[in-house]
């Protein structure tokens, strides 16, 4: 794990902020290492890429693994039938989803570009790179800034729709920022060498523990809670609105007991 040295304070406008690196470090042994992880050119980014948004890390590595191992290239891959490629990932929740995940994009980059290969984007800039994967439902914003960060050193942490609560109770994003912004914030918190983690971990925590939807988060066994600014922010939100309603409530007493007297004055 990446040792932290950008200067972040712990407060930006007094509003407190998790530590990053405190928090990979506990994600990673949730969720376990990456060491194993091997991505030899950015179609492979790209590819485990829709396998971590769908699979556990171990799993994402066997499926790379038995691709490589049995079956002569990412074309072959491409030519082969889901039921084929599910082998691959029979651990899955839903194998046949993830193996037609894999195909369909493959099979989009040979109709688009007669190869099945990503050295064309060499010759698109940022925006287009992003507008092009933005056309593939088979994976999310996530990937793509993570690939761009490491063929572009594009400056934001790769995260999407279902990171993003995330990243704004950790305090590193503001909920006011555009989606844009809210990446570019974040990525002020992160190494460059914390990208893989930041990408993987962060994505697994928010599916399984600091959900998009406050219903079904789980602050009380969170493994980060410590870390984590949120619990404390919503306890001294409801602090405010207790005294507030305990104010209005004495107030409200206080003018009812007046009317009184004053009745009872008049009779
Ligand atoms: S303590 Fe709650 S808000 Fe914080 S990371 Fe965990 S689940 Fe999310």
């Amino acid at each position: 794990m990446a040792t932290k040295t950008k200067k972040v304070s712990s407060r930006s406008g007094g509003k407190k902020i998790a530590d990053s690196t405190a928090v990979l470090a506990q994600l990673a042994s949730d969720f376990g290492p990456l060491d194993d992880v091997e991505m030899n050119d950015r179609l492979e980014v790209v590819l485990f890429g829709i396998l971590i948004e769908r699979l556990t890390i171990e799993q994402a590595n066997h499926a790379m693994r038995e691709y490589r191992a049995n079956f002569v290239d990412w074309n072959e891959v491409r030519i082969s039938s889901p039921e084929e490629l599910q082998d691959a990932v029979k651990d899955a929740e839903d194998p046949l989803e993830v193996a037609t995940a894999v195909k369909a994009f493959l099979n989009r980059l040979f109709y688009e570009q007669h190869h099945v290969g990503l050295g064309f984007l060499d010759e698109r800039n940022t925006t287009e790179i992003k507008s092009f994967f933005k056309k593939s439902a088979t994976l999310t914003e996530a990937t793509s800034i993570f690939l761009l960060e490491r063929i572009r050193e594009y400056p934001a942490l790769p995260v999407s729709a279902l990171t993003m609560p995330f990243i704004e109770r950790m305090g590193w994003a503001q909920p006011d920022s555009t989606p844009l912004k809210k990446q570019k914030e974040a990525f002020a918190f992160f190494e460059r060498d914390q990208m893989l983690p930041a990408f993987v971990y962060l994505m697994h925590h928010a599916r399984s523990v600091c959900t998009p939807e406050p219903d079904s988060m789980q602050c009380p066994t969170c493994s980060i809670k410590a870390l984590c600014p949120f619990p404390k922010k919503v306890a001294a939100k409801k602090k405010t609105a207790a005294k507030k309603t305990t104010k209005v409530a004495a107030k409200a007493t206080k003018k009812k007991a007046a009317k009184k007297k004053a009745a009872k004055k008049k009779s």
